[in-house]
């Protein structure tokens, strides 16, 4: 069996898996970045722009910032790979500082390493509703913080009972004319200070036991959110709402499940790592990104969790 012996393999290709990359390469460690094949890049991919990633004065892309992070890496020497890991072996009994990572991959590949890093990121949870697809980016939301600021004065509706679907709710009522939450039942998962928040504030309103049923685009063929269809569960009515943001906020599952047999999660599934490091409970993996942050979501944030980790791994292989 062909193997490829590498310095460090990183596993994801966001912010935070092409920031380890551009510490690690630059440090001259042989740096390989299997990217994933379902949606390479991450998240940001599917965001037409950022304002709030420090350095771009007038915003960037995302599919731009990805392109512009990942040609830093190479620069320095990082391969990234259309590819993804399957399998997952940390070779010796002890788990000691020379143990080795074995990697397989969907392409057929494996790869021997020094050091893995996983920054496989997570996934939003969809509504999985006529219009959601195909208007994200175009008024179909996932982050408030990221996208808030385009619906100045607009009329939006977030969808979802839980501490996010109220925190977004509270961030877009200072930027947005009207917000409406939808949420599927009559009480609120989120914790009663956030309800209570929202409920003093005048332009939030509730829509309780109630589904967000379609998302449609506006009427003049401009691919933009133009209304959305919400079921009344009580009475069993469909009422048609004109709003130009749908801000979904169902939760995020982190995507770890293929190393759940390897690594310590969480009961939300997050990889657990050592207090302010990216140190997992194997020496030589690391963890950065939002696969180990259930709370900031952002890129900056997940691109400083990989320099990080990229820093832990020179560490680590340096003493
Ligand atoms: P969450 O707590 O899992 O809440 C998800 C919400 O979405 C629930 O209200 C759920 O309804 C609803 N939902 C799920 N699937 C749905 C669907 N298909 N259609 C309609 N509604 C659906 O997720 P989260 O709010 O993202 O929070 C995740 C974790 O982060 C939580 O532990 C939370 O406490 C924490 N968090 C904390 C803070 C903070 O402390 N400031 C801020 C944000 C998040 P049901 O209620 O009916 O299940």
């Amino acid at each position: 069996m062909d193997t490829k012996d590498v310095d460090v393999l990183i596993i994801g290709a966001g912010p935070a898996g092409k920031t380890a990359a551009i510490y690690t390469a630059r440090a001259d460690l042989k740096t390989v970045v299997l990217t994933g094949l379902t949606n390479p890049g991450g998240a940001l991919m599917n965001t037409t722009d950022i304002e709030n990633f420090p350095g771009f004065e007038k915003g960037i892309g995302g599919i731009k910032l990805m392109d512009i992070m990942q040609k830093q890496a190479e620069r320095f020497g990082a391969t990234f790979e259309l590819d993804e890991a399957e399998t997952f072996q940390i070779q010796t009994a002890d788990k000691s500082n020379s143990n080795r990572k074995v990697i397989t991959t969907t392409m057929g590949e494996t790869y021997l390493a020094k050091v893995l890093i996983v920054a496989t990121g997570s996934l939003y949870r969809k509504l999985n509703i006529p219009g959601e697809k195909e208007l994200a980016g175009h008024g179909v939301s996932y982050c408030a913080t990221c996208d808030g600021a385009f619906f100045k004065d607009q009329d939006v509706i977030v969808v979802g009972g839980g501490d996010t679907a109220l925190e977004e709710a509270l961030y877009l009522s200072n930027l947005c004319k009207t917000v409406t939450i939808i949420h599927r039942r009559d009480v609120f998962r989120a914790t009663k200070i956030l309800v209570e928040r929202a409920e003093a504030i005048n332009n939030i309103y509730f829509k309780m036991n109630s589904t967000c049923e379609e998302i449609l685009p506006l009427p003049d063929n401009s691919h933009k959110v133009g209304s959305a269809k919400i079921l009344n569960k009580n009475t069993n009515q469909i009422e048609d709402i004109s709003v130009t943001g749908v801000f979904v906020a169902i939760g995020a599952d982190p995507t770890t499940q293929k190393l759940k047999d390897i690594l310590d999660l969480d009961l939300q599934g997050y990889i657990k790592t050592d207090g302010k490091s990216s140190k997992t409970g194997i020496p030589g993996v690391f963890a950065a990104g939002d696969c180990i942050d259930p709370d900031y979501r952002q890129a900056v944030v997940a691109a400083g969790s990989g320099a990080k980790a990229g820093i832990d791994t020179v560490n680590f292989l340096t003493a």
